[in-house]
């Protein structure tokens, strides 16, 4: 049956890469582009990683009630759009989506049965704050800012149907493709 993937966890627990590796693995995934305020960052392109929006065009969209879900996040605005599910799930796609726990939190509330949300989770905040240095895009107020809303996102997990800790990518990315695998073949 098609479902609505989510993921959500604090920036650099290695949530981009396990998403890549299902979407590789399972052909019936879509990856949800969502929109954003944002400005890009490094190679990011318009159309690939985001849609980036100039803010007023986001708002435009929230009026249109163009979002599934929208949030802002570390003061920036992020949101999922209602046409790509929609015609996603009409093409017989699941949908994976990257977003952050209060997007994951309405989706719940908006499509209960659709959802099967997924909790990444670094296994300390130290091990994050390591992992966010060692990427090294990110200015010292943005790592700083990061890591505390990462704490924030943490105190959430349990909010989840399953959280994964990533300690080894390969056991965590494992677990998360069993647990996809499961959802997707059951009946409705
Ligand atoms: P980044 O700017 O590092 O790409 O993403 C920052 C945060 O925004 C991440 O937690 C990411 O999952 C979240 N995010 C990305 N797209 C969306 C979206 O469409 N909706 C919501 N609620 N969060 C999103």
């Amino acid at each position: 049956m098609t479902k609505l993937i989510v993921i959500s966890a604090p920036s650099g627990a290695g949530k981009t890469t396990l998403c890549e590796r299902l979407l590789k693995d399972i052909k019936m995934i879509k990856l949800s582009i969502s929109s954003t305020t944002r400005l890009p960052r490094g190679q990011e392109t318009h159309g690939r990683e985001y849609f980036f929006l100039k803010e007023a065009d986001f708002k435009a969209g929230i009026e249109r009630d163009e979002f599934a879900e929208w949030a802002l996040v570390h003061g920036n605005y992020y949101g999922t759009s209602k046409r790509f599910v929609s015609e996603a799930f009409q093409d017989g796609y699941s949908v994976l989506l990257d977003i952050d726990v209060q997007g994951a939190a309405s989706l719940r509330k908006t499509f209960p049965k659709d959802c099967f949300s997924v909790f990444i989770s670094p296994p300390s905040l130290q091990v994050l704050e390591q992992r966010l240095r060692a990427r090294g895009t990110d200015k010292e107020e943005t790592i700083l800012k990061r890591l505390r809303n990462a704490k924030a996102e943490m105190d959430r997990k349990n909010e989840f149907d399953l959280v994964v800790i990533n300690d080894s990518l390969d056991r965590a990315y494992e677990e998360l493709r069993a647990a996809v695998s499961t959802q997707l073949s059951r009946e409705q």
